[in-house]
């Protein structure tokens, strides 16, 4: 991929807990924070030391820790959206390739399917960055004991039974309600598609529609007993240019096939457009980076709405090579 900074969008995706939320705190059970009979089984994942997770647990009182959604977590969950709805648009699988060994994309950002290109593979790094989250709103935290099913019959574990107990082995978690959390967001780089098949997944949190109705995308631990279900807006939408020699202030949106149409042959970048006007406004012009040039995006919902419009023509269009290579090769099969 160019060494180059081109372009950048940033914003800020807060996400309001509308049911209870648990992602899990990896050190706890591990030998930093071993575990302790008498409190919850799993904890919700913090920025504190393990001392001082060691004393909260041991003092039963975790008003003081610092709960956060890791940027991981929240990226994991973006990308696996992001799979389905490419997977439900083309069900041939052509644009998505198959996570794991078998995956087609080792190499080269242009030979890559639409979702390596956005969030990474083992050959490419990705172009998508989620920051772990402040945390915008403290709710509470509280203790939710729960019955460990059996996973074959589906009834309560029958283990603890077969050992003289009362059947159904009792675990606790802890959980958090009422928290708001906000995360930033940052694609370098970006092609306009890409901030387009972005939209779907955003408006599948709910980010452009005004009501408080929770999403679609449910995050972290017990999704099927509806846990993690959350609400997105997003705001502080802007567009960053590096170039030294784009000298106005009045830009229009531009993606990587736009800005750099000589090595769009070589990367495989995408034109979109014509696109509509106004969508950024001046852009501001520090005196010490002169060669930064940031816009904010003067309305989110017709920003990200043009970027799927993008994303729909380059669908529509058989735009990506990895599809185009499939219509090109089954063209050669089929004698068409
Ligand atoms: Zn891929």
């Amino acid at each position: 991929m160019l060494k180059k900074l081109v372009n950048e969008c940033r914003f800020t995706l807060t996400l309001r807990t509308e049911s209870p939320l648990l992602v899990r705190e990896g050190r706890y059970g591990s030998p930093q924070i071993e575990k302790k009979s008498g409190v919850p089984d799993s904890f919700f994942v913090c920025r504190n030391t393990p001392e001082e997770i060691r004393k909260a647990i041991d003092n039963n009182n975790y008003s003081n820790l610092s709960f956060y959604l890791p940027g991981s977590s929240l990226r994991g969950v973006v990308r696996s959206h992001a799979e389905k709805i490419v997977r439900t648009l083309i069900p041939e699988g052509s644009l998505c390739c198959k996570p794991g060994n078998n995956t087609t994309c080792k190499g080269s950002y242009k030979n890559s399917c639409v979702i390596c290109k956005l969030f990474g593979s083992m050959g490419s790094a990705g172009r998508i960055q989620i920051h772990d989250s402040e945390t915008l709103k403290k709710g509470i935290d509280f203790e939710r004991y729960g019955n460990a099913i059996d996973r074959f019959t589906g009834s309560v574990s029958e283990k603890e039974k077969a050992d003289g107990g009362k059947g159904g082995m009792l675990f606790s978690n802890q959980l958090l309600k009422d928290y708001v959390f906000t995360s930033r967001i940052v694609i370098r780089n970006f092609e306009i598609w890409q901030l387009g098949l972005l939209a779907y997944v955003l408006r599948d949190f709910h980010a452009f529609s005004g009501n408080d109705e929770p999403g679609l995308i449910t995050l972290g631990f017990g999704k099927n007993r509806g846990l993690g279900r959350v609400k997105g807006s997003i705001d502080k939408v802007s567009v960053v240019y590096y170039n030294r020699n784009l000298e106005t202030k009045t830009y229009g949106l531009m993606g990587m096939g736009e800005m750099e149409p000589l090595s769009s042959d070589s990367y495989g970048f995408i034109t979109s457009g014509p696109l509509p006007n106004g969508l950024l406004e001046e852009a501001t012009i520090e005196p010490e980076t002169p060669y930064r040039k940031q816009c904010k995006v003067k309305d989110n919902v017709l920003f990200f709405k043009t970027c799927a419009a993008a994303w729909n023509k380059a669908v529509d269009n058989s735009e990506f090579s990895a599809l185009s290579t499939l219509k090109e090769r089954s063209k050669v099969l089929h004698g068409v």
